[in-house]
Parts: structure tokens; C-alpha cells; sequence
């Protein structure tokens, strides 16, 4: 045949054009083909095309000898963006490693990780923007930071000195879980393993789960390693920054000034030309999971980070995953154990409330009313935990029987308490609101009651029990503005609070100095959900909550109210005995055959009906042609147990095998026939890889 001579044509300026190919955030699969210069779109860097009707910036990932489409249908790149430098190449690896792994299109990968105004046509169009989001925050001055005073580091003990030595003796790739108890100084640890890396010129990455804990750590990490790094050496990165900040942290990272970059899951994907440490604390946190969009565990891809830049891993918990434990068992990874508390203190004791047989004052038992009364009394802080915010869960008519409900979800409202006792009810899963009716929407008597009790009710029950008594509340509602659980969190460490009623949010790694009791409520609620990593979930975050009592001093105290004292979770608890609770754990999932011993993806649709969902999913599951398919499972499709959602009906479907491989042979060619049967049914549909729940 004859060889292709055309290429491409010459462009206005005589320059040879060639043909770019680029990602582009859409959800098709695929890259697109555009004509271009070379020269002036390397491989990494960003351009803004046509699409459709529409600009977009795409990230070019080839110069491909000649287009995928005819010649005469390739349109040109409208703009080159030469304001930053390329994206490395480690970058365009861990990109398409996501996006292989995950199934999801390239573009839906690359771009969203980007600082917004690095993928806005917007912020380079139009007669303000023209010079781009780069050059206008280079004019801007950067806020000099408040230098913190360096505190005298304390003195490692054995245990954290053989743990930090054998991170920072690490040569290459490995994986080291650090097993600490609460309180057993893993920070000191992280820092000092972090101090050897700084020194011998190499970028560190510290993921911590929450916005909240980055104050926390940025004081420690500014005090102790400001000195090594210089002021500028450390950049922060999470969602709740100022698109400007975003991409100042972004660069500065990008471009090697920062030296460590702390930040939650999103920072994940962040370049550091000269990485040489990852730190994630907490590991076993579920908000390292992002839940939409690409749903990938920032978790596991710090371990792949590590693996592909050839740099040591620390994953640290008090209560590690059981996906880590099981590869720390195993051998895949350093086990790294902290034993015993940094301080002269020792570890909270727990006692179980039986309250089957106890009258219980508004919700209290009168053990925890007075333990609360005597902690206030030493002077020290009280925390209430209870994983359910609002008033009450539900509002009931004790004459009929109705309970309040959503709408536009199989769900109830729940109650809560408004500006000026204006109550509400409200939906937590779609966000509806509507104001408490005076009467029974359904018999018309007027004796409606709340139902159970939310952190708003058991702040105002405790009010009225413990006058004068300073109580602060941290949970979703409490910390909606700005820098508001900052604040409340920043009082709590000030001694300006003495009770403090929380959800999830006060469990998590805090360093409480004052905090000398943990009273839990409704921990029950949870024992018997459906999910199987319900008990694990429950367990951690018990052993988290527990873990923020007498950890500077004094002996700390837990009181856990419950009907069911005798729960393995429970007794584990109890005991402090995390390993003997993964090992029952880890036996239980073998014997069922599920993870760490099984790999699993879920296919999720959603549609107006819930019949339209399902029969998408029985026609999706259908695997005859499949690679790997006689060593995939696919159950049955199901519906959601919250079935519907802001009128939207959702069903699932789990893929399972014992092979990781072929497990991902198979969605490779399954989500392309996805994308296929998804054309036919009105659905939307996403598949998820390593999901949490099911
Ligand atoms: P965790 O393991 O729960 O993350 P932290 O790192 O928050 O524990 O440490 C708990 C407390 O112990 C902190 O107040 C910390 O300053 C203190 N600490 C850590 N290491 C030492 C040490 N070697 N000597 C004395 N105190 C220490
Ligand atoms: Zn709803």
C-alpha cells in the first residue's frame, strides 16, 4: 500500500501543525483528536479545543502520527496555556492508572484533580481573565503566616524511635502500617520519619481525612519542620480553601518550593517533582473514599504512589483497616506497634451501661449524669457522642401513629430546631425542608412528639441538667460557615467549653488535653445494619471516640450505654482488643468469602422507576462473552435499601471474584457494554470499584 504522505497542513504561520490528542472531562470514553502545534503543546500540558459548542481545556496526553478521525472533521486548538509547566510525567501515569482501575474516561480523571482554574476556559477568556489565573496570583503578595512558637520536641520513646528508624531506613517502595493506640504519639513518629526525608531533599505527602484535623497538624508540622523548610515549605490543600489558595498550594507544591504538602484526600493527585514520604493518618477512615464522581480511596492510590515513585508508605491507625491488617498479616506490609501512651497516662477505662433494665432520663442514664456531674467538678471536659444530628429523628402523632416522611425519599424527616425555637423538618438525603405542621397531616390531632433524640436535643437536655455548664456542639449543622468548627474546636482546645456534644466530626484524632470523660449514646443503632463492615465501622469508631479520653492527664473515662453489653464489639472494646477483634473479624469474612479474600465492584442505577433501574441491571448482567467471566460472581440486582432518593429509584448489582485480575479484566469489558446497554435504557448507571458500602 502506499505510504500516508499527507500529514497534517501547514498553519497560517508556515509552522508544521501536527495532531494533539487530549482528554477531555466528559463522560465518554475515548480522547479526542485536534490539529496543533507540537512545539507548543507538549505531552502534559493544557489547551483549550472546541467541543461540541462549547470551549473546554483539555490535558494533551499524545501526538498521535494521524487523527482517529478524518482528517477534514479535526478541528484546531483554539488557545495554548503555557503558564504552567507540563504535568510530569508521574502525574500522567497515576492519572491513567485511576482511570484503568477505577473504569472511568482519562479526561474524568485528569481534570477534576486539577485546581479549578486550571480547567475554567473562563479564567483565560474574556477581557479580565487574559492573562490567565497563574499571572494574576503571581501579582498578588502572598499573607505572611503567624510564626508559631517551636515547642521542645519531646524525646521519642523506644517504640516510636524503632518505628520512626524503620521508616526513614527505608530505601524504595514499602509499605509500613503503624499500629499505635490513641494517644501513643504516631504524630511524633510521622515527624521525625518526615524530618529524614526534608533533610535529605525530598517533598513529603500527608494526608490527613478531615479539613478539620489540618489546623491541628499545620501547628505541629509549622512548628516543628518551619525550621527545615522555611515558612514557605509547606502548603495545604483541601476543599474548603479559596480557589486562589487552592492553586497557590497547587503550584508551590507542583514546583517543588513546598517541601510538604498536608492535605485531604484531593491532594492525592497533587505533582511533587521530588517526593520521597506519604503519610496517612487515620487510614482507616472512610473519607478518604470519595463517593462520587471517580470513586477512588485516596488510600489505595498513596499506596500505588509509593510503588510507582519508589518511595516509602506509612499508613498509621489505632484501628487500621481491615483490608491493611490483613496485608500487614500477611507480610505485605511492616507492622510498626505502639503499644502504650506517650504520656504517663493509660489508656481510658470503659464500662458498659446496661440499659435494659434502667430508667433512663431523657435519654441519660443516671450513671453518665453523674459521672458527667464529677468530671465537671474535677474541672475537666466532657464529650457526648452521638452520630445523629438534628432535634429528633423523627416527629410522631401519638394518636395515629403518623411519623414524618420525605416526599421525595423513602426516608424520614428529621427534626430540627430553627433560629428562635422555629423548628423544621428536613430530609438527609436530599436536603428537603418543611416547616413542622400544627396538626396531623393525617388524623388532625395536634399531639405530635419528637422521637429519639439528635446532638441539638441532648445539648439541651444537658443544658438543664448541668447549669452553668459551658456546652458546645460540633456536627454538620454546628460547623456549616467558614472556619466555624475551627472556632469551635479551637475553644474546646482553649478549656472555654466544658461539655461538648458531638458526632463523628469530635471522634477523629483530636488531641484533647482536658477531655476526661466520653459518654456514648445510641451506639446500638449501628450493631445491626445490613452492611457487613457495619461491626468494623462501629468498632473504629468507638475505639476513636474512647481514644480522645485522659489523654494528658488523669485516668480517662468511657461510659457506653447499650441494650446489648454482651456484642463482640462491645466485649472487644472493652478490652482495648483491637487485634482480637480483627482476628474474629477477618475470620468471619474469610468463611463467607468476603473482602480482604474477595475483590468486588458494584454497579449502581438510578431512574425514575425502580423497575426501569432493575431491568438495566438484568440485561448488564448478563456476562456470556466476558473475559474472566466463570471466575466473576454477579448477584442479583437489588434495590437500594433507601430505595428512593429526590424521586430517583435506585437499584444495585455486585461483581465479585477471589482474583484481583480478573476481577479487572472483566469490568474493562463490561463497562465498555455498560456504555452500550446504558444507550438503550433511560438510566443513569456508575460502577464503582472497591466500594465501602453495600
Ligand atoms: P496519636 O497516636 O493518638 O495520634 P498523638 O500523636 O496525638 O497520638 O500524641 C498524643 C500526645 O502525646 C500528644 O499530646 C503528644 O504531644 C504527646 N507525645 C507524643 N510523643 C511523646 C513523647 N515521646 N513524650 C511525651 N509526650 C509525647
Ligand atoms: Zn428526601
Amino acid at each position: 500500500p502506499e505510504p500516508d504522505c499527507s500529514g497534517p497542513e501547514p498553519d497560517a504561520a508556515g509552522t508544521a501543525a501536527g495532531w494533539l490528542r487530549v482528554a477531555l472531562d466528559v463522560p465518554l470514553r475515548g480522547l479526542f483528536d485536534y490539529r496543533g502545534r507540537a512545539d507548543q503543546a507538549p505531552v502534559g500540558s493544557r489547551v483549550i479545543v472546541p467541543f461540541g459548542s462549547r470551549k473546554m481545556i483539555g490535558v494533551v496526553v499524545e501526538h498521535p502520527l494521524n487523527p482517529d478521525t478524518p482528517e477534514d472533521q479535526v478541528r484546531d486548538v483554539e488557545q495554548y496555556l503555557p503558564d504552567t509547566a507540563p504535568l510530569p510525567d508521574a502525574w500522567l501515569r497515576m492519572t491513567a492508572f485511576a482511570a484503568r482501575y477505577y473504569q472511568r474516561p482519562l479526561g474524568e480523571v485528569m481534570l477534576p484533580s486539577l485546581p479549578a482554574s486550571l480547567r475554567k476556559v473562563s479564567a483565560y477568556q474574556g477581557k479580565r481573565s487574559a492573562e490567565g489565573p497563574v499571572a494574576r496570583l503571581r501579582k498578588r503578595k502572598r499573607k505572611a503566616q503567624p510564626v508559631v512558637q517551636q515547642d521542645a520536641p519531646p524525646s521519642l520513646n523506644d517504640e516510636q524511635r524503632r518505628a520512626a528508624e524503620a521508616i526513614a531506613a527505608q530505601q524504595g517502595f514499602r509499605t509500613l502500617l503503624l499500629h499505635g493506640v490513641t494517644g501513643s504519639g504516631k504524630t511524633e513518629v510521622y515527624l521525625h520519619a518526615a524530618n529524614a526525608v526534608l533533610a535529605a531533599g525530598r517533598q513529603v505527602l500527608f494526608l490527613v481525612p478531615e479539613i478539620n484535623l489540618t489546623p491541628q497538624f499545620e501547628q505541629s508540622l509549622r512548628a516543628r519542620l518551619a525550621p527545615v523548610v522555611g515558612e514557605d515549605g509547606l502548603a495545604i490543600l483541601h476543599s474548603g480553601l479559596a480557589e486562589g489558595e487552592r492553586l497557590d498550594a497547587w503550584l508551590r507544591a507542583t514546583e517543588g518550593k513546598a517541601r510538604i504538602l498536608l492535605g485531604t484526600r484531593l491532594s492525592i493527585f497533587t505533582p511533587l517533582p521530588e517526593l520521597g514520604l506519604i503519610i496517612v493518618d487515620e487510614e482507616h477512615d472512610t473519607s478518604y473514599k470519595q463517593q462520587e464522581g471517580l470513586r477512588y480511596s485516596a488510600r489505595d492510590l498513596a499506596v500505588w504512589r509509593g510503588y510507582d515513585a519508589g518511595v516509602p508508605v506509612v499508613l498509621g491507625s489505632a484501628t487500621p483497616s481491615l483490608e491493611s491488617w490483613f496485608r500487614a498479616s500477611n507480610g505485605s506490609y511492616d507492622l510498626l506497634r505502639l503499644t502504650k501512651r506517650a504520656r504517663d497516662v493509660s489508656l481510658p477505662g470503659i464500662r458498659l451501661v446496661d440499659t435494659r433494665r434502667l430508667q433512663l432520663q431523657d435519654g441519660f442514664s443516671p450513671h453518665l449524669l453523674t459521672a458527667i456531674g464529677e468530671c465537671l467538678a474535677r474541672k475537666e471536659q466532657a464529650l457526648v457522642f452521638l452520630n445523629r444530628r438534628g432535634y429528633a429523628p423523627v416527629l410522631r402523632c401519638n394518636s395515629c401513629g403518623w411519623v414524618s416522611q420525605c416526599p421525595r425519599c423513602t426516608a424520614h424527616t428529621v427534626l430540627h430546631r430553627g433560629k428562635g425555637y422555629r423548628n423544621f423538618l428536613q430530609c438527609h438525603h436530599c436536603g428537603y425542608q418543611a416547616p413542622v405542621p400544627r396538626a396531623c397531616p393525617s388524623c388532625g390531632d395536634q399531639d405530635l412528639k419528637p422521637m429519639g433524640r439528635g446532638t441539638q436535643r441532648v445539648e439541651e437536655v444537658l443544658g438543664e441538667y448541668f447549669q452553668g455548664a459551658r456546652i458546645a456542639r460540633i456536627d454538620a449543622d454546628s460547623t456549616r460557615r467558614k472556619g466555624s468548627a475551627a472556632e469551635l474546636f479551637a475553644q474546646v482546645h482553649a478549656g472555654e467549653v466544658d461539655i461538648l456534644v458531638g458526632t463523628q466530626m469530635v471522634a477523629k484524632g483530636h488531641d484533647f488535653s482536658r477531655l476526661g470523660l466520653v459518654g456514648v449514646l445510641n451506639a446500638d443503632s449501628m450493631l445491626f445494619a445490613q452492611d457487613f463492615r457495619a461491626p468494623e465501622r462501629l468498632f473504629a469508631q468507638l475505639m476513636q471516640v474512647s481514644g480522645r479520653a485522659g489523654r494528658h492527664a488523669g485516668q480517662g473515662q468511657v461510659i457506653l450505654q447499650t441494650d446489648y453489653p454482651e456484642q463482640p464489639v462491645y466485649q472487644a472494646l472493652l478490652r482495648h482488643d483491637y487485634e482480637g477483634f480483627a482476628r474474629h473479624t477477618l475470620q468471619e469474612r474469610e468463611e463467607t468469602g468476603l473482602p480482604p479474600y474477595a475483590h468486588q465492584a458494584l454497579l449502581t442505577a438510578e431512574a425514575r422507576e425502580l423497575s426501569a433501574a432493575l431491568a438495566f441491571l438484568a440485561q448488564a448482567g448478563a456476562q456470556e462473552g466476558m473475559p474472566c467471566a466463570d471466575r466473576v460472581t454477579l448477584y442479583d440486582p437489588v434495590p437500594l435499601r433507601v430505595v428512593r432518593v429526590a424521586n430517583v429509584e435506585r437499584a444495585q448489582l455486585l461483581a465479585e471474584s477471589v482474583e484481583r485480575p480478573a476481577l479487572q479484566a472483566f469490568l474493562a469489558a463490561w463497562s465498555e457494554r455498560l456504555h452500550a446497554v446504558g444507550r438503550e435504557h433511560k438510566v443513569r448507571w456508575h460502577l464503582e470499584v472497591d466500594p465501602l458500602e453495600i
